[in-house]
């Protein structure tokens, strides 16, 4: 919680739909919310300040044309299918709501184009009624933060209505919103965190740690189509999208979604970096190595080599900071793995 203490602190930004939401229009909260899914917060903020000169409640969206709307929230995500919600919303509020949004999750969640997210996010800004909105951004930096270990946006919301002192609900979805957009994106601009949150940031130690690694061995990174012809240590970065259950032998497993660092090593005769290496990239290999059920779904994303001998060396390095996969050593070795991971 230290972690979102320092950002409560430093943060000075609201998001656009939690400044849309300073007048306490459920509708309007609502109506941004939904048109902000898969939305540049830009968009989200230029769409609904046109929108909302001509559709002021539920009656104004019950009686515009479903065209002249799909026009007005033009070019927000998936507008068509938004539009289109939104008209059915309006017909649902009316008739079964008497033209009120309500204002418990259960209710929120029958109406179309609301899932979690918007129920949750509908439910603390207009209402001031306790609910934890998890979106992308939220889920990936607490993942990063080690405050859950979860999957889904779905998971992180149950984990963290068990773990988050309320005091923080309300505000967690804002503040990682600006800091997910800004700061700690897909792909982290670490040298643009804060100091203080870099020095107790779990993530930020694995990537200062891989760094160490590889100036400490000597690694360069290379491209895949330039492998050279020589002996050496290798590290493959590669990244599986989605979690998957993997079988490879007897053993099944499931992978988590995120990254995966390889250590492997190409010594003896005619072996070397390049047919090893290249051996791992190709589609069509044949199922040889456990490493090779996980190239099948995972995408090596980054080559590292030294000519260096120092293959488990460099897997007890990872093991002090990372997590390791069971049964992933090298068959002539004692180590626990060689294979490490780190969360998208
Ligand atoms: S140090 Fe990097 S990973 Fe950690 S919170 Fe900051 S941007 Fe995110």
């Amino acid at each position: 919680m230290e972690l979102v203490e320092i950002l409560l602190k430093k943060l000075n930004k609201n998001a656009v739909v939690t400044e849309i939401a300073k007048d306490k229009d459920p509708f309007k909260i609502l109506v941004s919310t939904i048109i902000s899914a898969r939305t540049k917060d830009e968009v989200t903020e230029e769409v609904s300040k046109r929108l909302f000169k001509e559709v002021k409640n539920v009656n104004d969206l019950l009686n515009i044309d479903e065209e002249k709307l799909t026009n007005l929230i033009y070019p927000a995500g998936f507008y068509k299918v938004k539009a289109k919600n939104l008209k059915k919303l309006a017909k649902i509020l009316k008739e079964n709501y008497n033209g009120k949004v309500p204002d418990s999750l259960e209710e929120l969640l029958k109406l179309p184009g609301v899932g979690r997210k918007t129920a949750n996010l509908v439910l603390t800004l207009a209402f001031n009624k306790d609910g934890i909105c998890v979106d992308t951004h939220v889920h990936r930096i607490c993942n990063r933060w080690e405050i859950v270990d979860t999957e889904t946006p779905e998971e992180t919301e149950f984990e963290l209505r068990k773990k988050l002192p309320k005091k923080y609900w309300k505000v967690i979805n804002n503040l990682l919103v600006v800091f997910g957009r800004e700061i700690c994106s897909p792909k982290p601009k670490c040298d643009k965190c804060f100091e203080e949150i870099k020095e107790k940031c779990p993530y930020y130690e694995k990537i200062k740690h891989f760094e160490n690694i590889l100036k400490k061995f000597n690694f360069k990174k290379v491209s895949k189509n330039n492998i050279p012809n020589e002996k050496g240590t290798y590290i493959l970065k590669i990244r599986l999208k989605e979690g998957k259950k993997i079988k490879f032998g007897k053993t099944e497993r499931f992978f988590k979604k995120g990254y995966y660092f390889y250590v492997g090593s190409a010594y003896g005769n005619s072996i070397n970096l390049k047919n090893r290496i290249e051996r791992h990239l190709k589609d069509d290999k044949k199922l040889h190595w456990h490493i090779d059920y996980l190239l099948k779904f995972g995408k090596v994303e980054e080559i590292y080599i030294t000519n260096e001998k120092v293959e488990c060396e460099v897997a007890n390095e990872f093991m002090k900071k990372f997590d390791f996969v069971e049964n992933f050593g090298c068959s002539d070795c004692r180590c626990k793995s060689h294979l490490f991971y780190l969360k998208p």
